[in-house]
């Protein structure tokens, strides 16, 4: 059974899989000392990992009915995030490693959203599409076996993620933080087509897999200071913007399964939370023919399970275990999120 350590943000996550089954797994969120702050204070996170790491590998294991002595191999999260928050990560991973004399294994983070539908649905079928939207990332990944293969890369954001769009954009509309499911909630009252938020780089001669969506929170302030004093429609702007970025995002997941011959369009990390994303990522593929997988809600967001489930993938992979000296990688490039270990430092 693989222990998952997650630690790259502001949630501290573990998680068991044994055989790609989820048999327990716990995440506390510092979330909350963020918010007066509009956004996650790093030295803030970072001590909230080394308080809440103990405990929630415990509640994991409780969760589980397992013990320590269990624990046959530990997985974590060594890239991309914060450095400070990876380090408490990495550094309870190697204790547990070295301590209960099983391999480790460093894990890239979005390699981790990725394999979070694992747990839900069974292997990934091979390839497939995966849309990536989180905090940091919103990326179009081409995915052959998770284990064994390099990810092709076809496109990225050229600025903004679209959670840090939500997020923007929320603190612009007055709504709390984080922004994203404030967003999600308030658009349920109101009227998607109210504003006609631009669709960035969705033009025949645009670059069809990149995303842009600085330009939408720049629309939503204009909008906003517009509208400010009386006629302020919170609601119907964050239903317009919504509507915006999970158009934005579906056309082209569609348009990249399409053009790769692919029939199965995975959308995994935050923003696969959204609710609109959801339905139009259903409507869309249901008309192209495509099998859509998208991870249950509390596995979208980060977690340690989703880490070990790349893990358990490793193990079962026969990959070679990352040396008890491996070291945080905080920008790990996408290209390195192929499942191999992470080697230490030369
Ligand atoms: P990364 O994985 O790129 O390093 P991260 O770990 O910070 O970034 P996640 O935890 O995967 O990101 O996702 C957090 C993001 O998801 C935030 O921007 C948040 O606003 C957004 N998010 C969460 N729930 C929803 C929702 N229901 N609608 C829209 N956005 C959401
Ligand atoms: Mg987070
Ligand atoms: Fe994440």
């Amino acid at each position: 059974m693989v222990l998952g350590i997650e630690s790259s943000c502001d949630e501290t996550g573990a998680g068991l899989v044994r055989d790609g089954v989820l048999l327990g797994h716990a995440v506390a969120s510092s979330m909350d000392e963020h918010a007066r702050f509009g956004g996650v204070v790093p030295e803030i996170a970072s001590r909230a990992h080394v308080h809440a790491m103990g405990p929630v590998v415990r509640q994991a294991l409780a969760e589980a009915g397992l013990r320590l002595a269990d624990v046959g191999a530990v997985a974590v999260t060594t890239g991309p995030g914060l450095s400070g928050a990876l380090q408490v990560g990495v550094a309870a991973a190697k204790s547990y490693a070295y301590t209960l004399g099983v391999p480790l294994y460093g894990v890239h983070h979005l390699a981790g959203h990725v394999a979070a539908d694992t747990l839900e649905h069974g292997p990934l079928p091979d390839p497939c599409m995966v849309l990536i939207v989180s905090g940091g990332h919103t990326s179009l990944l081409l995915v052959r076996d998770l284990a064994r293969d390099p990810i092709i890369h076809l496109g990225d954001t050229l600025d903004d993620a679209a959670g840090e769009c939500f997020d923007k954009v929320a603190r612009v509309l007055g709504l709390p933080y984080p922004g994203g499911p404030a967003i999600d909630r308030a658009a349920r009252e109101g009227d998607p087509d109210a504003i006609r938020f631009p669709r960035p780089l969705t033009g025949p001669r645009d670059d069809r897999y990149a995303f842009s969506f600085s330009g939408l929170k720049t629309a939503a302030a204009r909008w906003a200071e517009a509208h400010n004093g009386g006629s302020l429609h919170v609601a119907d702007a964050a239903a317009s913007l919504q509507e915006a970025v999970a158009d934005v995002l579906t056309r082209k997941a569609v348009t990249a399964c399409r053009d790769h011959d692919v029939k199965t369009l995975v959308v995994v990390g935050g923003v696969a939370a959204n609710s609109r994303v959801r339905a139009l990522a259903q409507e869309r593929c249901a008309a192209a023919g495509i099998e859509l997988r998208v991870p249950p809600l509390k596995l979208c967001t980060d977690n340690g399970a989703m880490i070990a489930a790349v893990g358990d993938l490793l193990v079962r992979a026969g990959a070679q275990p990352a040396r008890l000296d491996v070291s945080i990688d905080p920008s790990a490039p996408l290209e390195h999120a192929t499942l191999h270990p992470v080697a230490a430092p030369a």
